[in-house]
């Protein structure tokens, strides 16, 4: 690990001023320290955030705000996540592991990196991310892992976090604090695809800082699900995963979400399956019908066909299980 200077925050304004002279955020510090050891992370500064109060976890009339600073722990066992939000504690609490889950925050979940071997393993392996220009080891390698959507020749890394997808579902927005002052912008524009540019992740600016997530309360939130198939049952990531959400009037979807992880660049709404979905009856053959039209589109590649058949199973369990809590 290479050298670097260590400064803590007191204040909002310290950690802005802070970054426009390129120091790099630690919140928890369980993905930054764990790149930096890895050798793929080397800054020369970092600002500790931990200090800022930004931890709470309340009701704003009918949104749920989240400080970026609550620990993932302390968020799957509030009160509200549980009756109001059940995708979003499950995504949490099906992440990482006791111990990770105790020291890492919100804010600093949502920017985790790919967990793609090539990008975290280095030499002798090309990766456009870690080194733009230098190609994908991906592509004609080892991609059992990688994305069915949102890829481009320069790389086909999934976004892994569990938590931004299911955000995805809800319509989250984040709060953003920069040296021109506050920005909200919807999760959903947050993390970028990588196109040409794989190292280029978020559209936060160098300046700015996530300080709080904003989730609207709905019937879909409410009856929700978040459903996660991986290689073994806990504390591994998702080969894929799917946020559900049902509101029914009688037997008839009135409102669906659908959002997927493990299988695309950044955090994945299915559109065109939540739509198939409303006006008709949610049966069996009708969930299935939604999780085949999620995989619609998917572009696959040597390893990870079986994504495609995995993933729409998921989707329609999802919904059978969101029904449950109507
Ligand atoms: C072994 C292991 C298993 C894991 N398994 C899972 C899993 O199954 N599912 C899953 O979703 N995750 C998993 N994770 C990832 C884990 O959830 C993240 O490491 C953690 O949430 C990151 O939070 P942190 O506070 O430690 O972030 P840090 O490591 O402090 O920061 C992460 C990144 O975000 C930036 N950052 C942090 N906070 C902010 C902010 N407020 N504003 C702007 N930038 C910020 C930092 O600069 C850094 O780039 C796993 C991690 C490990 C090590
Ligand atoms: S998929 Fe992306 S992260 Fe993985 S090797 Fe290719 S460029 Fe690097």
């Amino acid at each position: 690990m290479q050298p670097f200077s260590y400064y803590r925050a007191e204040t909002a304004n310290d950690v802005v001023s802070a970054l426009s002279g390129g120091a790099r955020i630690l919140a928890g510090g369980t993905t930054l320290y764990d790149l930096m050891k890895l050798d793929v992370e080397h800054p020369e500064r970092v600002v500790d955030i931990s200090a800022l109060d930004l931890t709470e976890i309340r009701m704003e009339g009918e949104t749920l705000v989240l400080g970026a600073l609550a620990r993932m722990s302390d968020a799957v066992e509030h009160e509200i996540l549980r009756t109001e939000f059940p995708a979003l504690r499950e995504s949490l609490w099906r992440a990482a592991s006791q111990q990770l889950r105790n020291m890492a925050t919100l804010g600093g979940n949502l920017l985790q990196r790919t967990r793609c071997s090539y990008f975290r393993h280095g030499a002798p392996y090309a990766c456009n991310k870690r080194q733009p220009g230098s190609g994908c080891a991906a592509v004609e390698g080892l991609n059992r892992a990688h994305a069915l959507f949102g890829g481009s020749d320069a790389c086909i890394a999934i976004y892994p976090g569990d938590f931004a997808t299911a955000l995805m579902a809800f319509d989250a927005e984040i709060d953003l604090l920069g040296p021109s002052g506050t920005r909200r912008i919807p999760l959903a524009s947050l993390h970028r695809e990588p196109e040409d540019n794989p190292e280029r992740e978020t559209n936060l600016e160098p300046d700015e800082f996530i300080t709080a997530i904003r989730v609207p309360r709905s019937n879909a939130a409410r009856a929700s699900t978040y459903h996660k198939i991986r290689d073994r049952e806990s504390y591994a990531f998702a080969l894929v995963s799917s946020a559900v959400g049902l509101d029914l009037d009688g037997d008839i979807v009135r409102d669906a979400r659908i959002a997927l992880g493990g299988v695309a660049t950044r955090p994945w709404r299915a559109g065109d399956a939540e739509r198939l979905l409303v006006g008709r009856p949610l049966t069996e053959a009708t969930a299935r019908e939604a999780g085949v039209a999620a995989f619609a589109g998917a572009s696959t590649t040597q390893h990870n066909a079986f994504k495609t058949e995995l993933g729409a199973r998921a989707v329609a369990d999802a919904l059978m299980i969101a029904k449950t809590r109507i």
